[in-house]
């Protein structure tokens, strides 16, 4: 990751700083400051764990002080949070002590930043039962579900001033367009020629799936729709920001390879559901030698493309009958042969239908 503050600039006039944050230990990612026209808009606001905080501030100053930019605290007009992901809005509660700036999220995400707490154990309850059901032993499940909570008790609620879909997605010239799968409010910025993809799209890493079931508006179907919804802006960008990771130079490259890859996870999920499987089993063989967070990471994956494959009828239940029987037994899957049309059909080719209404021509208007 770079340590630096770096700059871009756009046809427009916008100026984009990329300021380094260390989210949690060997994990770091990026705020981003823009400056266009009236704006000075904090877009995420760090983990508010360890460093990141005073990183946010040190990218201030080297904003103000190595560029010349007339930004400080009392400055910002407004913060605006990608997704409700704690490694993009952990730091909410610094930055509102020291910013009157209001604080803007997608309203899908909007309680998770200001009920935290319920949204917290509300998950976790889910959580559980889906372990449960994924065939996760106890003492597993119970040790993953500290590992869980172990940095998410460091947040509590903040207030938010308002979201995404009131304000007409859009911030004065800003457009924000809503991409819901990897999280439920997910949104990129379009910042006239630069994309701010938060954790949509990153340049080297497959942006983590989940399944729906723990949150709606999550799961695979989702993301693969918000992807291509993107992919027509491709020609248009100059580069495409994540909120990890490097600068992405040809976004519908990226695409389509994110794209190539869950279309080859898919099958080996239908290779390895040759045979009746949990998805814990699935995971395991998915991704054989993760440890400790990371486990229900891989859980979460392999639960996403069972999930996406089962609702569209290529896996059955095989233990049916103990379900009905009320049975505490995990389910376990495996591929139907009788009706199996291939993957393509599936992910099929949605990009000529794809339109992006909203961003076609983003006219200048005032800052609101
Ligand atoms: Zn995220
Ligand atoms: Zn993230």
């Amino acid at each position: 990751m770079n340590r630096e503050v770096e700059r871009y600039e756009t046809p427009r006039g916008a100026r984009i700083y990329r300021l380094p944050l260390k989210l949690f230990p060997g994990f770091g990612g990026y705020a981003h400051l823009v400056l266009w026209q009236d704006l000075v808009v904090l877009v995420d606001a760090g983990s508010g764990f360890g460093d990141s905080n005073e990183h946010l501030e040190a990218g201030l100053a080297t904003v103000r002080e190595r560029f010349g930019e007339p930004v400080d605290w009392d400055r910002l007009t407004h913060v605006l949070v990608s997704h409700g992901h704690i490694d993009h809005f952990g730091g909410l509660c610094f930055v509102h002590s020291r910013t009157q700036a209001p604080i803007g999220v997608h309203e899908l995400d909007l309680r998770v930043l200001t009920n935290y707490e319920e949204r917290l154990t509300v998950i976790a309850r889910r959580l559980r039962e889906y372990m449960d059901e994924a065939g996760v032993e106890e003492e597993e499940r119970e040790a993953i579900m500290r590992l869980y909570l172990l940095n998410k008790h460091l947040f509590s609620s903040v207030e938010v001033d308002f979201s995404f879909e009131a304000a007409g997605m859009a911030i004065g010239p800003l457009r924000i367009l809503h991409v819901p799968g990897h999280c439920p409010g997910q949104v990129v910025f379009l910042v006239d020629d630069v994309l701010l993809s938060g954790d949509h799209v990153l340049k080297g890493t497959t942006p983590h799936q989940a399944p729906e079931r723990l949150s709606l508006n999550t799961g695979l179907g989702h993301y693969l729709a918000s992807l291509e919804k993107l992919h027509p802006l491709s020609p248009r960008l100059q580069l495409t920001l994540g909120g990890h990771e490097g600068p992405i130079e040809d976004l519908a490259a990226r695409i389509d390879d994110i794209r190539a890859l869950h279309e080859s996870r898919l099958r080996k999920v239908l290779e390895i559901l040759d045979e009746p499987h949990t998805i814990n089993e699935v995971a395991h063989q998915l991704f054989p030698d993760v440890e400790g967070y990371h486990i229900l990471l891989a859980l979460e994956e392999a639960g996403a493309h069972v999930e996406y494959l089962a609702q569209r009828g290529y896996l059955g239940i095989t233990n049916l009958h103990d379900l009905e029987a009320g049975k505490p037994v995990p389910i376990r899957y495996e591929r139907l042969q009788s009706w199996a049309p291939p993957l393509s059909a599936l992910l099929g080719s949605p990009r000529q239908q794809a339109t992006v209404p909203d961003v076609e021509d983003p006219e200048i208007s005032t800052p609101g």
